[in-house]
């Protein structure tokens, strides 16, 4: 369920509802920004769930989703989500190319550009390497996480599973829990978790815990139990051993009996408490497979339904303006 009455915050009369050109983080979205975004994939959460699943309103409109580093789902919902809303949908797969930031980058930026895309989704290694790319070319760029820093639609996908399960956001106890500090998927969801209003915690061994982590609005916790006490939330973040240069973690077993969620410790957290991992996840890891597949407490499947609705709403709303809806030109 959703309601606008869960919004802490309305649009205010007169403002534009998203007046932005690119989406290349949550950092510096309005909390009724990221509201507006929510509301407007409800519509694509039911049009998913229907028979037929489709929407015309980007016929004719090229996306390039320009990949540079791996990934699953994220790659193959912001395919199906340009898809349904019936765009024609070019994937390029640079994940094992030798592009590297500087020059190179600004050549593909150019040859993209060159090509007339309607909206660039990309991702990649290097944090800022898309807002490199939105400066220099002419249509929308829409951010599927870029190195640390940001990964904006996943935020979305979480914050729109938290609204349907519990109702609201606001004043939810949410704890996110493993490594954070290589996680742009922590960075993106502390920024629109807070401004929407929870109460948000980090969980991490001190290896794994950002400097001054605090100055995002959140209460960091060295100590897993203590930090899932009383959480309504538990959001699991996988282990980035490909982003780390020496071993911060002792070992998998070691890892997993400090800070790995298991149903035991589960106990610590609200009774109700939702599970949430963005995937992919490292079962033994950081989650017990029992947790992970259990449908009453965990919402995984469900992030992955909603990211494909989130990714629709903001391939919509980032294209209005070049397909000229009114109030967007
Ligand atoms: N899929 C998420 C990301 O791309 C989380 C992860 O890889 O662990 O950041």
């Amino acid at each position: 369920m959703s309601s606008a009455a869960s919004h802490p915050a309305a649009t205010p009369e007169g403002a534009h509802p998203f007046p932005h050109g690119h989406l290349t983080g949550i950092d510096g979205l309005q909390p009724w920004e990221i509201a507006f975004l929510l509301d407007e994939a409800e519509q694509w959460v039911a049009l998913n769930r229907a028979a037929t699943k489709h929407d015309d309103r980007l016929a004719g409109l090229t996306q390039i989703n320009a990949f540079f580093e791996n990934s699953t789902r994220t790659l193959l919902s912001f395919e199906i989500a340009g898809k349904r809303l019936g765009a024609d949908v070019v994937n390029m797969h640079a994940a094992q190319s030798s592009v590297k930031k500087g020059e190179t980058l600004l050549d593909t930026a150019i040859t993209l550009n060159a090509m007339r895309p309607d909206i660039i989704v990309m991702r990649h290694g290097s944090s800022g390497a898309v807002q490199l790319i939105a400066d220099k070319v002419d249509c929308p760029v829409l951010n599927a996480g870029d190195g640390w820093h940001e990964h904006p639609t996943q935020a979305l996908l979480d914050a729109l599973t938290i609204r349907r399960r519990k109702g609201a956001i606001a004043k939810q106890r949410v704890a996110i829990c493993g490594d954070i500090l290589h996680s742009r998927v922590a960075r993106s969801n502390i920024l629109a978790l807070t401004a929407l209003g929870a109460e948000v915690r980090v969980v991490a061994p001190p290896t794994l815990m950002p400097p001054a982590v605090e100055r995002l609005g959140v209460t960091a916790f060295t100590d897993f139990d203590a930090g899932l006490d009383g959480c309504d939330v538990v959001m699991m973040l996988r282990l980035q051993t490909e982003r780390m240069k020496s071993g911060l973690v002792p070992s998998a077993r070691e890892y997993f009996a400090l800070y790995g969620l298991t149903r035991e410790r589960l106990e610590k957290a609200a009774p109700d408490a939702l599970v949430m991992h963005p995937g992919p996840m490292n079962r033994g890891i950081e989650i017990a497979s029992d947790i992970a597949d259990d449908l009453d407490r965990s919402a995984i499947t469900e992030q992955v339904e909603m990211g494909v609705a989130v990714r629709m709403a903001c391939l919509d709303v980032l294209t209005r303006k070049g397909r000229g809806v009114e109030g967007w030109v």
